[in-house]
């Protein structure tokens, strides 16, 4: 299945996807991943994306778009994949759309996880990522078995850079003004399936299951 996880910065997306990945044994794609990775190994790209990142706006779509398409031509997403943070502009939704038509594909679901921007305030701010795995945590409503300890593989945990209050006002901002509408875009494609994000991790875990059941019929 190709699916599409979409919500606001903070929305529980990518402690999702972790699920998803299991559920449907297909990569988890994150193109915010992509850039902290590409910026790590200090590439040019990583270095183009870190000035947009610091200031929580989006990478320009042509460089967010070439390096998307990129990572789902590889092997290992020819059955299908978990997107995460991508498309988050109606043009990165028009080029995925054109790319998936010219392979005769098509995305079966967008699962969108809706949380309000008073918890997503808080979410982010308390929250810690594993260096190596990415696996996030929170302080107080999902913390580690032991402090800044990585519970998967050990790794340390660390706050982002672009989590500040300040840059998370932006991004939300942002969010609402590029990424929504992508909301109408997928309902009129009839793949857009809503849940409720502001649930405990478990009860979320389980309305997106139950949607991606939905989905086939
Ligand atoms: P979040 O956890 O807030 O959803 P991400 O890790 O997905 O954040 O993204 C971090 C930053 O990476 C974004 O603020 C943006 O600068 C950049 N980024 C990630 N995905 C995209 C995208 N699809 N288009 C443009 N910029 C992106
Ligand atoms: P996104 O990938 O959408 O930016 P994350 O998965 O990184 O979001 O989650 C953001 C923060 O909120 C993390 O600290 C995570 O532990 C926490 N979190 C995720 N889901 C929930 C939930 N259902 N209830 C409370 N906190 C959550």
């Amino acid at each position: 299945m190709r699916i599409i996880l979409l919500g606001a910065p903070g929305a529980g997306k990518g402690t999702q996807a972790a699920t998803l990945h299991e559920h449907l044994n297909a990569p988890h794609i994150a193109t915010g991943d992509l850039f902290r990775a590409a910026l790590s190994a200090g590439t040019p790209l990583g270095l183009e994306a870190k000035g947009y990142m610091d200031r929580g706006e989006l990478v320009p779509d042509d460089v967010t778009v070439r390096m998307l398409l990129e990572r789902i031509s590889q092997p290992d997403a020819s059955g299908g994949y978990i997107l995460d943070g991508f498309p988050r502009s109606l043009a990165q939704a028009h080029a995925l759309d054109e790319a998936l038509r010219a392979r005769n594909e098509t995305i079966d679901r967008v699962l969108l996880v809706d949380v309000s921007e008073e918890e997503l305030v808080r979410r982010l701010s308390g929250r810690w990522i594993c260096r190596a795995c990415q696996t996030p945590y929170h302080a107080i409503s999902n913390p580690p078995r032991a402090e800044g300890v990585c519970d998967a593989d050990g790794g340390e945990l660390y706050q982002r850079d672009d989590d500040t209050l300040e840059t998370v006002r932006n991004r939300l901002g942002v969010y609402r003004d590029q990424t929504a509408p992508l909301i109408d875009h997928y309902t009129e494609q009839r793949v857009l399936a809503r849940i409720n994000g502001e649930q405990e991790i478990d009860s979320v875990r389980a309305d997106l299951l139950a949607a991606l059941t939905q989905s086939h019929g």
